[in-house]
């Protein structure tokens, strides 16, 4: 079991690792002094009918009154309705301020209970117990959002969670679509901050179809230590939390110009991160090894290029509009070195021609 704190302005609190931690939840609850009323489950169909079970025995040791809220699986229980239905159950239930909401789930479940718990009687405390790899991302670091149909993470809060408890029992089932989706995240976060780590993982992971108990454990813990560094420094957002975007600024844009669902947000990132890579080396004068990313990214799967039905003008607006762009101009995150991220505003129009030349390459 490993244990790794995030230190906030508004909380300091343990992420821990490994394998059936669930079984001590009663000591973890203990260790951060929660002793709540009672609890409320929020979590989804798909997690409900593999996992409930399971997670209701240890409940039930516990000692302590709680229910479940099973919503919908999927982005659609990011919802002002799923979000209304949550607060109904809570106030029907008699939840109080001293009872404690629990995430079990990926990062739709953390992101809409987390907004949940930061709302519900101005706040009470909420857990996270995230079953995906991706929420080794989402569920570190407090933004808790849902969706307005006019955009994403629209309507949120930062709030931090007591406690995230990595149960890694739980990524078994887990699709290999949704592993390689999370993988990006975890190569982002190496990109970013850990050349050697980078190293480690290119001679490493050769698939991700059956990786080993350990390597799944060394990947997560840095990834979730990388970010967890990045949110100590800057809460929000204010300054360097803003590398956590590597990648993002032309995967979010491939993303809504495909239409949200088509790709998965990884499989977006990856070929973000590849365009920002060649934009680093165009700009810099490096060669930061574009070459060997693209190739490990093909082998273990992730797409490494964008979709011919897609213009450059396409992805150019986009990229324009995005939340984070000011006056119009794009704002990339680039690496001077692997491990030394840097913000970098550019003009439309060369965007528009690196990423053409990136394309015909
Ligand atoms: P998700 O929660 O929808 O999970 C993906 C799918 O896997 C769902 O169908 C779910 O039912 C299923 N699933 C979950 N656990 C499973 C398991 N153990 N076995 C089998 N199936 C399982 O999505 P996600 O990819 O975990 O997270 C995406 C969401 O996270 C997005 O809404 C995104 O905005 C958000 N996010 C938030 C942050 C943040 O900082 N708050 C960061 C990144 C992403
Ligand atoms: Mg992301």
């Amino acid at each position: 079991m490993k244990e790794i704190k995030v230190q906030t302005t508004s909380r300091t609190y343990p992420v821990i690792i490994g394998k059936n931690l669930i079984s001590h939840l009663s000591n973890i609850l203990s260790n951060i002094e929660l002793a709540p009323t009672k609890m409320m489950v929020i979590t989804d169909e798909t997690v409900s009918t593999l996992f409930r079970d399971r997670f209701e025995r240890e409940l039930k040791t516990i000692g302590i009154d709680y229910f479940f809220h099973v919503v919908p699986s999927g982005e659609k229980s990011k919802s002002f309705e799923t979000y209304y239905e949550c607060m109904t159950a809570a106030l029907t239930n008699h939840l109080d301020r001293r009872s404690l909401m629990i995430a079990f789930g990926g990062g739709v479940i953390g992101d809409l209970t987390g907004f949940i718990a930061a709302t519900y009687m101005r706040g009470i405390p909420f857990l996270q117990i995230p079953t995906t790899l991706l929420a080794h991302d989402s569920a570190v670091g407090g933004k808790v959002a849902i969706n307005h149909p006019l955009g994403k993470n629209m309507i949120g809060a930062f709030y931090q969670p007591h406690a995230v408890i990595y149960d890694i029992q739980f990524l078994e089932t887990l699709p290999i679509d949704e592993i390689r989706s999370g993988f990006a995240e975890v190569v982002k976060h190496g990109l970013i901050k850990d050349p050697l780590f980078v190293d480690w993982l290119v001679q490493h992971v050769h698939h991700l179809q059956q990786l080993k108990e350990e390597q799944l454990l060394t990947f997560i813990e840095k990834g979730i230590t990388i970010k967890a560094e990045i949110v100590s420094e800057d809460e929000k957002e204010l300054g360097t939390r803003a590398f956590l975007n590597f990648g993002h600024t032309l995967g979010h844009a491939l993303e809504a110009a495909l239409g949200y669902g088509r790709i998965s947000h990884g499989d977006a990132v990856a070929i973000g991160m590849l365009f920002a890579l060649y934009v680093s080396n165009q700009t810099f004068g490096i060669d930061l090894g574009y070459e060997r990313m693209k190739e490990w990214f093909q082998k273990i799967g992730f797409p490494t290029s964008v979709h011919s039905s897609i213009s450059s003008e396409q992805l150019c607006e986009r990229m324009k509009n995005d939340k984070k762009s000011v006056n119009n101009e794009i704002r990339m995150v680039l690496l001077e070195n692997i491990g030394t991220p840097k913000l970098v505003n550019f003009d439309e129009k060369t965007i528009y021609s690196l990423l053409q030349q990136w394309r015909g390459g």
